[in-house]
């Protein structure tokens, strides 16, 4: 049975040994420590060394990373996304992809381009060119949940139509700023042309399909590599883990509302752990 859903959160599905699912792995910013270029996020900011083991990893146990578009799929694909469009996208995740043959999606918030500690529009570019996912993330991160419709609708058109300019090729995905929206976001989202609409629920997506969300599953800097490992295989105290701290962020916005939970949200995801 899948956990009790809210509208903004959508259904967390529970951890189950399951051939047919796709993992979907959100990161933001590659950083050694807060001194390195880039917006350092102490929650969010996975180490260099850490990054690396972590696609070691991945080579060493047989998955390969895969684009959403990519019609075929195999029981050790997995989906590596990037939130934010942090400067360490281009100068260490993209090298660090490269040399193993792995691929990524980029998820950018098309304002934040071309700001400092941000990629360039010529680094947009460059992550198409090297064969990386662009995908959107809002035009200015604002929740998309808040918005009024025609606010929305460009929120999403204007992102997608910048993105595509700088890339040079499609924008095929959203991922939602705040990592939730509900299913007025998503229809929009939809007529908006994104095949694939990402949260940051967290499950292992058994089938996904156009016309849901994707769920997506957290890497942070506490991540060790053995969590690492059970959020892939979407098995054991790692993915029990992200499910309790997704219970404990979604009580609290039924009886809130947006605004003070956005607050109480950001005091529970400082104390988090991977
Ligand atoms: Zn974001």
């Amino acid at each position: 049975m899948p956990a009790r859903s809210t509208a903004g959160l959508g259904t967390v599905s529970r951890p189950r040994n399951s051939s047919s699912r796709l993992p979907v792995l959100m990161y933001h910013g590659i950083h050694a420590d807060e001194r390195s270029a880039g917006v350092y996020n102490p929650l969010y900011s996975v180490a260099v060394d850490e990054f690396a083991a972590q696609l070691d990893w991945l080579a060493d146990h047989g998955y390969r990373t895969t684009l959403l578009a990519e019609r075929a799929r195999s029981p050790r694909d997995v989906v590596l996304t990037f939130d934010d469009g942090d400067v360490s996208w281009t100068a260490v995740a993209l090298p660090l992809l490269v040399e193993r043959g792995m691929v990524a999606e980029f998820c950018v918030t098309s304002d934040y381009v071309d700001r400092p500690g941000r990629i360039t529009r010529d680094e947009v570019r460059e992550l198409a060119h090297h064969g990386m996912g662009v995908l959107s993330h809002g035009r200015t991160h604002r929740l998309l949940s808040t918005l009024p419709r025609e606010e929305l609708e460009e929120e999403l058109t204007s992102s997608r139509r910048d993105l595509e300019r700088w890339s040079g090729g499609p924008v095929l995905g959203l991922s939602a700023p705040g990592g939730r929206a509900g299913a007025r976001e998503l229809r929009v989202a939809r007529a908006a042309g994104y095949a694939f609409v990402l949260n940051s629920v967290p499950g292992p997506n058994r089938r996904p399909r156009p016309g849901r969300y994707l769920h997506r599953l957290a890497v942070t800097r506490t991540t060790t590599l053995e969590q690492f490992a059970g959020l892939v295989r979407w098995r054991g105290p790692a993915a029990r883990r992200l499910l309790l701290r997704t219970a404990a962020l979604e009580a609290p916005k039924r009886v809130l509302g947006d605004d003070r939970y956005e607050r109480l949200r950001a005091v529970i995801l400082r104390r988090g752990e991977g």
